[in-house]
C-alpha cells in the first residue's frame, strides 16, 4: 500500500476514472488539519494524538504540521515513528504493562512521561526509569458508561489502588499526574464530568497535588447522520469541571484523542462484487478489512452508492445482508444495510468517517485486503 503523488479532486474523480477493484481509502490532508485545528482552539490543556487509532505517516505529518506537539504512544515501534516524523514531540507512554526491554527502549529515546495502573508495573518503572523529570500518570477506572465499549474492562485502577499508587509515585520523586479513558467514541460528555470529579477526589485522599490531568481520548467521530459530535460542548464541559472539582490546585489537562483526529479524514469506497441472485450485496472489503470495527462498535449510517461511472444510485433504500469478499462466515457487516434498490455489480459503497482503527487493522485474510490509499482535496463524493 502506497500514497501515491497524484491529487484528486475527490473521490467520485478516482473512481471514475481508475475503476479500481481493490478497496480504496481517500485521504484529505485538509480534513486532519481541521481536525487538529478543531482541538488546538478548543481544548482548555494539551493536545497529543493516540498514535495507535492512525499511525499512517500522512497522518502524522499532517497532525504535526497543524501544530500537534505531543503523541501517545503504545510500542517502541510507535515510539520510533514519531521520533523520526516529529523529532520534538513529546511522547507520552501510555500503555501501562510493558515489558522490561520496551521501557528500556523509551528510555533511551528520552519518553518522559508514562501510565501505570499496577503496582507491579510501577515497581518496574520505578526500577528502570530515571525519576528526575519524568512523569507517571496512574491510570484509574469508573464503572461509567456512555460509550461504545468500556476501556476499563482492560485498564486502570480502582479509586483506592490508584491513591495508593499516587502516593508512591509522589515518594519515589516522580511527577505525580492521573490519566483516564472514558471509552472509545464517548457520546455523552458527563462521562468526562464523572471522571474529572473522581480524579481530584482520588488526589485528595492521596494528599498529592497532581501536575497534570489527561483525560483521554474516547473523543467520537462523525459515524451517524443523526449524531454530530459536539466536541466544543465536552472542552468547555471539561473545563469548568476541572476548575470546579480541583479549585486552587487545578492540574494542567491533556487529551489525547485518537477517532476524533483521524477518522473524519479518510473516506472508504467498496466495490460492488456481486448482488447474488439479486439479494444479498457482496462487497471486496469487509471485517477482516477495513470494516473491523463495525461489529465492535456499531455502524457507520453515513455512506452513499455510486454507479462505476460516479453517479450517485438514487434507489429507494432496501435493507440488504452485506457481506464481505472472505469465505469465513463472520464476514458480514452487522444487521442490514439501507441499499439503494438499484444497486449494482461494479457500484461502489463509500463510507465517510473511516479514518480510525481501518487502515491499521486491515488484514490480508484470505488473500484479500490490498487495500489502495488516494489523497484528495475533498471528501465530497
Ligand atoms: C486508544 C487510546 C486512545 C484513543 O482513543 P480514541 O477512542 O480513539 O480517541 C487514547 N488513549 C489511550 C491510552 C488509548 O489506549
Amino acid at each position: 500500500m502506497g500514497l501515491s503523488k497524484t491529487i484528486w479532486t475527490n473521490p467520485a474523480e478516482f473512481l471514475r476514472m481508475q475503476q479500481p477493484e481493490n478497496p480504496v481509502l481517500f485521504f484529505a490532508p485538509s480534513a486532519v488539519q481541521a481536525a487538529a485545528r478543531r482541538f488546538i482552539d478548543g481544548f482548555p490543556g494539551m493536545v497529543t494524538y493516540a498514535v495507535k487509532s492512525n499511525p499512517g505517516e500522512e497522518m502524522v505529518e499532517n497532525l504535526a504540521a497543524a501544530g500537534v506537539r505531543g503523541y501517545d504512544c503504545a510500542s517502541p515501534f510507535e515510539i520510533d515513528l514519531i521520533r523520526r516524523l516529529a523529532p520534538d514531540a513529546a511522547i507520552h507512554y501510555n500503555n501501562p504493562v510493558r515489558a522490561r526491554y520496551e521501557i528500556e527502549h523509551a528510555v533511551a529515546r528520552g519518553v518522559k512521561s508514562y501510565s501505570v495502573d499496577s503496582r507491579s508495573e510501577l515497581d518496574k518503572l520505578i526500577e528502570l526509569v530515571p525519576a528526575e523529570g519524568t512523569e507517571i500518570s496512574v491510570r484509574f477506572k469508573l464503572p461509567v458508561a456512555g460509550a461504545a465499549y468500556n476501556f476499563g474492562a482492560k485498564f486502570g485502577a480502582t479509586a483506592d489502588l490508584a491513591d495508593d499508587l499516587l502516593k508512591v509515585v509522589a515518594e519515589a520523586g516522580f511527577i505525580p499526574s492521573l490519566t483516564f479513558h472514558p471509552g472509545t467514541q464517548c457520546t455523552d460528555p458527563h462521562a468526562w464530568e464523572a471522571y474529572i470529579r473522581a480524579a481530584a477526589e482520588i488526589a485528595a485522599e492521596a494528599g498529592v497535588t497532581i501536575a497534570r490531568l489527561n483525560v483521554g481520548g474516547g473523543f467520537p467521530n462523525h459515524r451517524l447522520h443523526a449524531v454530530v459530535p459536539a466536541l466544543e460542548d465536552t472542552f468547555r464541559l471539561i473545563d469548568r469541571v476541572a476548575t470546579e472539582a480541583f479549585g486552587d490546585n487545578r492540574p494542567l489537562l491533556v487529551c489525547e484523542p485518537g477517532r476524533a483526529m483521524c477518522g473524519d479524514a479518510f473516506t472508504l469506497a467498496a466495490r460492488v462484487k456481486s448482488v447474488r441472485d439479486g439479494e444479498h450485496v457482496f462487497l471486496n472489503d469487509g471485517v477482516y478489512g477495513t470494516l473491523t470495527e463495525l461489529p465492535l462498535i456499531g455502524v457507520i449510517d453515513r455512506f452513499q452508492v455510486v454507479a462505476p461511472d460516479g453517479t450517485p444510485r438514487t434507489g429507494k433504500p432496501e435493507n440488504r445482508i452485506v457481506f464481505g469478499p472472505t469465505c469465513d462466515s463472520v464476514d458480514r457487516l452487522p444487521g442490514e444495510l439501507p441499499l439503494p434498490s438499484d444497486i449494482a455489480e461494479g457500484d461502489y459503497v463509500i463510507w465517510h468517517g473511516m479514518g480510525s482503527y481501518s487502515v491499521v487493522t486491515n488484514s490480508r485474510f484470505n488473500g484479500f485486503g490490498d487495500l489502495q490509499m488516494a489523497t484528495v482535496l475533498s471528501l465530497k463524493v
